[in-house]
């Protein structure tokens, strides 16, 4: 029996997983599952799971889950050092799928403890990449990406070597705003940045999709997960979101990645790697669907995309600052405190302002020095959003 744990296992990728799970229990022994504020989804999941213990992520909310999982055998826990915890518990299989920075730690502990990590959490690569590249090279766990265009990619060079690989190229939907003016964005609602015309996913990620900030991401975790130059990395707009991503090599050729938009095709592979077997996902007609269709870019509509390489160039400790202050200004954004345009010039003026503090020019990367990287960041961006609003 696989010993497996699911970190954000009330969330979208979190469900998702479950449901992989689930369909073949005896094959697993469930040593944790994490959450947040769905303690009852939490408690009936650890139950039907026969999780060892669950863990919501708000203190406050213990006594409530120790309710939910009464009379079963699940130890209830609290707290975000709690979820660090339960991360080092022996596991063979950890499913990272918390949202946001908040990943980061278990996802490390996890890779110490030797687990293969299955990695949705692309904050973790974005803050911390060389810490995170570099644990998994010392300890005995290795990183799996769950991202659907970096299992793509990751897919698309089972066999090759990297030094064949001239570019690797990963497509956006382009979100719930691909057709929109600038005008109309500037003006735009969380409510409508909340709907992805493809994909089912977690509040944030999806306001990051119509941003284009999630693809931003996307580009430094390639960065850091492949140890590829950033200028290899391009960004293709594809509106049917079924090629996920292409590798291209030095004698011409493009691999392709061509699935459903189904992150149970990504979760599904991490889990069974390096085997392929049967998933529940939709086998698409191609016929069926004749054309798709791709375009590049607007660099004017998307300036995340720009700013991504310029943290690349930057380096060090930029993803941290990069990731923290789009963090806080998503929040700005669902919080109606700044429109959707200006979530771009907060990341880019916090960029700036610490482009000359001792943080960014850190050299060693430690847990340490990513979280207080962090913390001085998001002060600047709430600094930069008052700012903006008086
Ligand atoms: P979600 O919002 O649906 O779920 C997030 C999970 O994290 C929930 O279980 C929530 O309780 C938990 N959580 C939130 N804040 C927390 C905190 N501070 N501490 C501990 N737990 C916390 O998000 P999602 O869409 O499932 O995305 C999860 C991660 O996977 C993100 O990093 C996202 O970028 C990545 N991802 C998601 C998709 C997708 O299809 N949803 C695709 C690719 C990558
Ligand atoms: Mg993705």
């Amino acid at each position: 029996m696989r010993r497996v744990s699911i970190f954000g296992a009330t969330g979208s990728i979190g469900q998702n997983t479950i449901d992989l799970i689930a369909r073949d229990l005896d094959a697993y022994d469930v040593v944790a599952l994490s959450g947040g504020q769905n303690i009852n989804q939490l408690a009936e999941d650890a139950i039907r799971l026969r999780a060892d213990v669950a863990v919501t992520a708000d203190e406050a909310r213990l006594d409530e889950l120790r309710t939910a999982l009464a009379g079963s055998d699940v130890e209830a826990a609290a707290g975000s050092n709690a979820i660090a915890e339960a991360a080092a518990r022996p596991a063979d299989w950890v499913m990272s799928a918390i949202v946001g920075a908040a990943g980061l730690r278990p996802g490390l502990v996890a890779l110490e403890q030797g687990a293969t990590l299955a990695l949705a959490n692309k904050e973790s690569l974005v803050t911390a990449g060389a810490l995170m590249m570099g644990t998994a090279a010392k300890s005995a766990g290795q990183i799996l990406p769950v991202d659907s265009e970096h299992s793509a990619v990751f897919q698309g060079l089972v066999g090759e070597d990297m030094r064949s690989v001239e570019r690797i190229i990963i497509t956006a939907s382009g979100g719930a705003f691909r057709d929109w003016s600038l005008e109309d964005m500037a003006a735009a609602t969380p409510e409508q940045a909340s709907s992805h015309p493809n994909w089912n996913m977690g509040q944030r990620i999806t306001i990051d999709s119509a941003s284009m900030f999630n693809k931003a991401l996307e580009v430094i975790e390639t960065k850091e997960f492949f140890q590829c130059s950033h200028q290899m990395i391009e960004v293709l707009v594809h509106p049917e979101s079924m090629v996920h991503a292409l590798v291209g090599f030095n004698d011409g050729a493009l691999m392709a990645h061509v699935g459903p938009p189904d992150m149970r095709h990504a979760i599904g592979y991490a889990l069974h790697y390096p085997e392929r077997k049967n998933l529940p996902v939709e086998r698409l007609d191609l016929a069926k669907i004749g054309a798709l269709h791709f375009r590049d870019p607007d660099p004017v509509r998307y300036p995340a995309l720009r700013l991504a390489h310029e943290v690349l160039e930057t380096g060090g400790h930029a993803g941290a600052v990069f990731n923290a202050a789009k963090e806080v200004a998503l929040d700005g954004f669902i919080d109606h405190r700044i429109g959707f345009l200006q979530m771009a010039e907060v990341v880019e003026e916090v960029l700036s302002r610490l482009s000359g503090s001792h943080c960014l020019k850190n050299a060693e990367m430690t847990l340490d020095t990513v979280t207080e990287t962090d913390h001085l960041a998001r002060k600047t961006a709430q600094a930069v959003i008052e700012e903006l609003n008086r």
